[in-house]
Formats: C-alpha cells, structure tokens, sequence
C-alpha cells in the first residue's frame, strides 16, 4: 500500500473508530475520480463538483481523498443509495461517474487469498487492486446541467407562496409565479403544523 493511500485511510477511520471496505471503496474512488477528469487530489480550490449517490462511510472515504466538502459547494449527495460518485472538472467540463465493478467482491477475493473471512479480504483486496479493476468509468453529461448546479453567487429569490429566501437559482416558475421547490411540490417532508 503506498503511504498517501495509507494516510488517507488513516484519516477516514479515525472519523469512524473503524476502516471498512466502504471507506476504502470511497478513499480509492475519490482518488481515481479526481484523476479521470485530469485533477490532482486534493483537488485545488473550487476545481471540482463531486456528487455522492450516498451517505456514509463511503462518503468520508470520498471526502478525505478528494477534499471535496460542502462548505466549498464541492460535495452534493443526490441519494440513490448507490456505493458510487460523478466527478465533474469545474474548468473544463469533463464529467465522469465511477461505481465498484459488478463483480467487485468477487474480485476482491483473489487479491488477498490468504485471507478467509470475507469482510476482511475485501478490506484488503480494495486497497491493492488496480483502479481499472476496482471501477467503471462512465462519460456523463449533468441533469441539471453543471452551469446551474454551480449557480452564482448573490442571487436571490423569494417564494410567492411561502415568503422564504431561495438562493443559487433553485426557485421553480409555476404559473406565471415564482415558487421554492417545496410549494411547487417537490418536498422531502410534510408539515405537520395545525391551522387554525
Ligand atoms: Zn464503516
Ligand atoms: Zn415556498
């Protein structure tokens, strides 16, 4: 295992008192992400959006080897519950989705043989196989496009139904009215306020 691979590991585990094969997945992942669109880990300021398909150990695999962080708008979970992640080059565009191989535990095996219990083989295998082994690598183009997931900062809109603040272009124009994306009925949640 080389040290930087190592360090990172080290990193990601001690966020969870324990390194798991999800964390390598995610470590090796935000590595070999970041290399597909021509950047260098971590990534230099700002030069990289990576979305998540979901939370995790995985997740902090992913953060520490890219430096992708929310803070910087470099990281977004869209929740698919999927072990996988989209890298996109802010600069030039480049945008590619990588996900474990199909057969990633199966393969896994065969890289530490001497080692029977398979939670532990994995643990191992991921660290030392090749990257080309490990992932697919898929050319995507975003959905919304990368332009309006960025957005610009200092715009501002307000909700015609609800009043409150929207920020970075997510408000939604129905009928004629410009609405937050809750009242326009895209909602992760109901109220369960009593009107009176
Ligand atoms: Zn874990
Ligand atoms: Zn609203």
């Amino acid at each position: 295992m080389n040290n930087q691979l190592h360090e990172l590991l080290k990193q990601s585990s001690a966020r969870h008192d324990h390194l798991c094969p999800r964390q390598v997945l995610g470590v090796r992942m935000g590595l070999a992400g970041l290399a597909a669109i021509g950047l260098e880990a971590p990534m230099p300021h700002k030069a990289a959006l990576v979305i998540l398909e979901t939370d995790g150990c995985f997740a902090d695999g992913v953060e520490v080897a890219s430096g992708a962080v929310v803070g910087h708008r470099t990281l977004r979970i869209v929740d698919q519950g999927k072990i996988a992640a989209t890298f996109a080059n802010v600069e030039s565009g480049q945008t590619v989705r990588l996900a474990p191989s199909l057969d990633v535990r199966q393969r896994a095996l065969k890289y530490a043989p001497e080692i029977k219990k398979k939670y532990y083989a994995q643990l191992k295998g991921y660290q030392i196989m090749p990257e080309t082994e490990l992932f697919t690598f898929q050319e995507v183009k975003l959905e919304p496009a990368l332009k309006l997931i960025i957005s610009r900062p200092g715009l501002k809109a307000k909700c015609a139904n609800c009043g409150e603040e929207i920020i970075n272009e997510r408000q939604v124009c129905a009928e004629g009215k410009v609405l937050c994306r809750t009242c326009a009925g895209e909602r992760y949640y109901n109220s369960l306020e009593i009107t009176l």
